[in-house]
């Protein structure tokens, strides 16, 4: 059933293309909904040192739990988002429950490092984008030092049409981190590795994972270790799964990870629990010895 288009082209509109279509119609559908109920969950996942176990930071990562289908994940509805031009609503329940969970945490004394947000292209192509997140940050009373956005390397190549290298500046100069994440996948050359604009190298799981025996992997994440040192760049790896990985990730001095080998996305209840267990206890006041 292949049919002439418009174009002159030739295209099959299966039964299976059909699907298909419905499929994201229907998410697109259900997701205005989910936006206007708020109901997309943030989930958390920790960022721990390798030298001394302490707690550097924690990413936010959203899920939306359909009514019929189940948790989706985001990389099923974010590009669809990305498409219907939704994305940026999304993101802005997200950054709100984020900063609101790490807020409560800040204010408790619960320690959980930074709290790290992803930003997509759109999203910090929104004229509001920093009005909001400085709107946000304020409203929850989180310093913005607590505050870190992970944004993929393509996003800052575009940057000089839509002006999004000033946006960043700008929230950099607030005290906001910025990173780069996925690190070593995107097309950013050295150059844009820079100290001045650039917190944080965060290498891409393709890299970490099997890294102990897998040399390949083993050299980029080295090189990107030491590039980050030299720089006097923060250097964290993603997605490290096993034991091993963990021990390789430290031999090559990179010192920060985050993955399933540490602790899994939790939801924010979760989260607490997992940052309250590792917050260092107040001190015990004990009573002068009498004798
Ligand atoms: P990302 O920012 O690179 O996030 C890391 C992804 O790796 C997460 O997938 C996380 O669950 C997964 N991961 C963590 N440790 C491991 C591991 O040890 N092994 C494996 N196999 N995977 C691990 P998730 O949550 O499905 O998110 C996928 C991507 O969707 C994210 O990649 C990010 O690009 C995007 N994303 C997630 N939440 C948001 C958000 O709130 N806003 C925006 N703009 N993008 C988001
Ligand atoms: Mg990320
Ligand atoms: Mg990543
Ligand atoms: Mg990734």
């Amino acid at each position: 059933n292949a049919k002439k288009s418009a174009t002159g082209s030739f295209c099959f509109f299966s039964d299976e293309l059909r699907r298909e279509l419905d499929y994201r119609k229907m998410l697109e559908r259900d997701m205005r909904s989910a936006i206007a109920d708020r109901s997309f969950e943030v989930y958390f996942q920790p960022q721990v040192s390798l030298l001394n176990g302490s707690v550097a930071g924690i990413e936010a990562l959203v899920r939306w739990p359909h009514p019929e289908r189940g948790m989706i994940s985001p990389g099923e509805f974010i590009p669809i988002a990305e498409k219907t031009g939704l994305m940026a609503e999304i993101g802005k329940i997200v950054m709100d429950k984020a900063i609101g969970a790490a807020a409560e945490w800040h204010h408790n004394g619960i320690q959980f490092g930074r709290l790290a947000v992803n930003a997509s292209g759109t999203e910090l192509r929104e004229a509001d984008f920093a009005k909001f997140l400085f709107g946000t940050l304020e409203k929850h009373g989180l310093p913005p030092q607590k505050l870190s956005l992970e944004i993929v390397e393509s996003v800052i190549l575009d940057d000089e049409k839509t002006g999004i290298a000033g946006k960043l500046r700008l929230i950099r100069a607030a005290g906001v981190h910025l990173e780069l994440d996925d690190f070593g996948t995107g097309y950013a050359s050295l150059s844009h590795v820079n100290p001045n604009e650039i917190d944080r190298l965060k290498i891409d799981r393709r890299f970490v994972q099997k890294i102990n025996t897998n040399d390949d992997n083993s050299a980029i994440v080295k090189a990107i270790t030491e590039l980050a040192r030299g720089l006097g760049i923060s250097i964290i790896a993603e997605g490290a799964e096993t034991e091993e990985e963990l021990s390789s990730l430290l031999k090559i001095g990179c010192e920060q990870v985050q993955g399933y080998s540490i602790a899994f996305p939790m939801p924010v209840d979760q989260a607490r629990s997992w940052l309250a267990q590792r917050s260092p206890k107040k001190p015990v006041i004990r009573l002068a010895a009498s004798n």
